[in-house]
């Protein structure tokens, strides 16, 4: 029964209940006796037993069990990675890529890069003579079956986070399938946090297959293992508020104040959504915590999301030195992706960031959405891996009993499938909508991503590849409405350019995040400012880097992130490779920017607005869907409110904004893309 437990002027209560789990736990001791503690390391034997007995392997087990850390390692042991062949493990996300494989690298007590590597996007740190395990994302894993496309130098393949069930995972569970019927050696593993595994179990043992078992001796190599690894966490007690919050990111900040302030020693995790209200939550907090007094001056803050430099990473993991408390805010990249030793406190705000199509407006956005109920109890169970946690739900018991989702949408049934088709295409599948998904995609979504790589020149009227546009396209590792602006600039004549801005377009943000200094960006941002709109910006602001000499300081001074500008140049360099291999030779276009401005249209036209002529606060319009779209504040064009723009990609609060945005003149839609706005029954005119 619940029981009121706090009160505050914060206006946060909670009321308590618990669930529970099981457990034992362990405390600061080496490497090798850390491993042996792992829950994993009891079922060594049993899991290579059954990868050696079974094509495929399903793990189930509570996240920091040491799945991803230590299978691997177990295969390379037992030989899985002799004369010269290697063991692939995936992930969904580049921060875990890095972390698990610099992880594993260190309890194996190797260089990485070396014995143990990694690859993720624009990110090869692993060796092809050397390099026996390697970590990479399941992106980075469909771009290998381009060249590769049995993926012959992998003897064991382990997809690891399949309960995430993004869109590259769900499209490569379908294409091993696939190999794995020309490769009977090829080993998978698939494993998972939740146990869905009869579900997955199923999808491996197609119809045909289990026409076989019942009549042949196959059967213990064809019908996948299931194992499940007791999990060992201690008991979680979860509190609940009694009222719905009104601002999750206020109640986040007094409820680490208050855990602070009434309990014991132990780091709190905190769930919020993305790194604009991870980096206000910590604004707030850190305010807040100092003028709260000597009891919040121990507390260490730190951001966790994608796009940490090395170093913040590193602060993460480290340990918490005495008398201090560890505050990390993150995404809920820290919900399985990667486990924080001594968590006793987790936050949960209750939201995600997640990705929503619409195939009828052929609108894809970002949007702060309800995680399920599987969700939250993972986050609830970060908080016990150490000893008792306690999980304090910033929404109300009933919330979670009678309206949280069970469990959440495969990414693919909520995505804009441009870039899954086109891989497929470029794999040779030419039948997409009879593929084997583990989760099948709707025909609409289907239908639009068609209809847009026929517009991009990339599809011909059979639905296949074109030649060479499309395959080209397909060969740049970027979106292909990127790929498609990088090609036209080439025509162009200003590929030096738009290579910049495709750099610039590939990473979260250049900005330096303005905690506090909102205003000060701004006027940063001023300085910069060209009147054509945000890839231009851009250029200027890449032209300002290298005439500063590629200073830091010169970052700093303009609220420019520097890491994320070498980022930049890095990519750069790697794009401008792609492109020589493609036979783009690099040309600027100097200072006309009407032809930048042409080739972002010939990659982006389907996202073309227009502006209301009669509306207030500079409503606009997509062309072709007619849905109403606002530029974000962040863009140069805010209030400049050109009549007519394309944006590169939407984020939606309580209205759809558009980031990064360029205006446009309306008539070259027509002139890139004839198909896509001239058949339309209802396309409004467009002049
Ligand atoms: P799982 O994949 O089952 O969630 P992991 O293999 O990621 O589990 O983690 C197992 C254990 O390894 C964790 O409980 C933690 O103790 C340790 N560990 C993993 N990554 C790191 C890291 N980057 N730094 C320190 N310890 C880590
Ligand atoms: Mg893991």
């Amino acid at each position: 029964k619940p029981r009121l437990v706090e009160d505050e002027d914060g206006g946060v209560i909670f009321l308590s209940s618990s669930y529970s789990s099981s457990s034992s736990g362990y405390g600061y001791v080496s490497i090798e006796k850390q491993r042996q503690r792992l829950p994993v390391y009891k079922y060594r034997t049993a899991i290579l037993y059954l990868v050696e007995s079974h094509a495929t392997t399903i793990v189930v087990g509570e996240t920091g069990s040491g799945k991803t850390t230590q299978i691997p390692q177990f295969l390379k042991e037992a030989g899985w990675a002799d004369g010269g062949r290697v063991i692939a493990c995936t992930q969904p996300r580049r921060l875990a890529v890095q972390a698990v494989a610099s992880r594993v690298a260190e309890e194996m007590g190797v260089k990485l890069g070396e014995e143990v590597g990694y690859t993720i996007r624009f990110e090869d740190i692993s060796n092809p003579d050397l390099t026996r395990i390697k970590f990479l994302t399941d992106g980075v894993l469909l771009r290998e079956m381009m060249d590769d496309p049995l993926l012959t130098k992998y003897s064991v393949i382990m997809v690891d986070e399949a309960h995430e069930r993004s869109i590259s995972t769900d499209i490569v569970l379908g294409l091993l399938k696939k190999i794995q019927k020309r490769r009977p050696e090829l080993r998978l593993i698939i494993s998972s946090a939740t146990i869905e595994a009869k579900s997955m179990s199923n999808f491996f043992l197609s119809s045909k297959r289990r026409q076989a078992l019942e009549c042949e001796e196959l059967r213990p190599r064809l019908e996948p293992a299931i194992l499940s690894v007791e999990g060992r966490g201690f008991n979680v007690q979860i509190h609940y508020v009694e009222d719905p919050v009104r601002d999750y990111i206020q109640a986040a900040v007094s409820t680490v104040l208050l855990i602070n302030d009434k309990e014991p020693p132990g780091d709190i995790l905190v769930f919020l959504t993305g790194q604009d209200d991870i980096d206000a939550a910590i604004k707030l907090l850190t305010e807040e915590a100092r003028s709260n007094g000597k009891n919040s001056s121990g507390l260490i803050i730190l951001p966790l999301y994608s796009g940490l430099t090395r170093a913040e990473q590193d602060l993460i993991f480290s340990p918490t030195p005495k008398g201090k408390r560890k505050v990390v805010i993150s995404t809920n990249i820290a919900e399985t992706s990667l486990t924080l030793e001594g968590i006793v406190y987790v936050v949960d705000s209750g939201f995600s960031k997640q990705r929503f199509y619409n195939p009828i407006s052929d609108i894809e956005n970002l949007v702060v959405a309800p995680i399920s109920k599987a969700s939250a109890r993972q986050r609830a169970g970060r908080a016990g891996r150490l000893r008792p946690g306690m999980c304090y739900r910033l929404y109300t018991e009933e919330y979670f009993l009678n309206e949280m989702s069970v469990q959440g949408i495969p990414e693919i049934q909520r995505s804009n499938l441009v870039s899954c088709v086109i891989q497929l295409k470029a794999l040779g599948i030419d039948n997409i909508l009879g593929f084997n998904w583990p989760a099948s995609p709707s025909p609409e979504s289907m239908i639009r991503a068609l209809e847009v790589l026929f517009s991009l020149g990339v599809l011909d009227d059979d639905a296949k590849l074109t030649s060479p546009v499309g395959f080209q396209v397909a060969e740049i590792p970027l979106e292909p409405m990127i790929a498609k602006m990088i090609l036209s600039s080439n025509e162009l004549g200003c590929s030096d350019e738009i290579i910049t801005i495709a750099a610039v377009l590939s990473i979260q943000s250049i900005w330096f995040s303005a905690r506090g200094a909102q205003k000060e960006l701004d006027e940063a941002k001023l300085r910069f400012a060209a009147a054509e709109g945000d890839h231009v910006t851009f250029l200027n602001i890449y032209k300002g880097f290298l005439q500063s000499g590629r200073s830091s300081k010169w970052c700093h001074k303009n609220f420019i992130n520097y890491h994320a500008m070498k980022k930049v140049m890095e990519i750069r360099e790697q794009l401008k490779r792609i492109a020589l291999r493609l036979g783009i030779v690099l040309k600027s276009c100097e200072t006309d920017m009407q032809l930048v401005r042409k080739a972002v249209t010939a990659g982006f036209f389907a996202n073309a607005c227009r502006l209301e002529a009669y509306s207030h606060g500079g409503m606009y319009k997509t062309i072709r869907g007619s849905q109403e779209v606002y530029i974000h504040p962040s863009s140069v064009l805010f209030r400049v409110n050109p009549k007519c723009v394309i944006y590169h990609s939407l984020v939606s609060t309580d209205r759809q904004y558009m980031r990064n945005v360029i205006s446009i003149d309306p008539s070259w839609l027509t002139e890139v893309a004839p198909h896509f706005y001239q058949q339309q029954r209802h396309n409004p005119t467009i002049h």
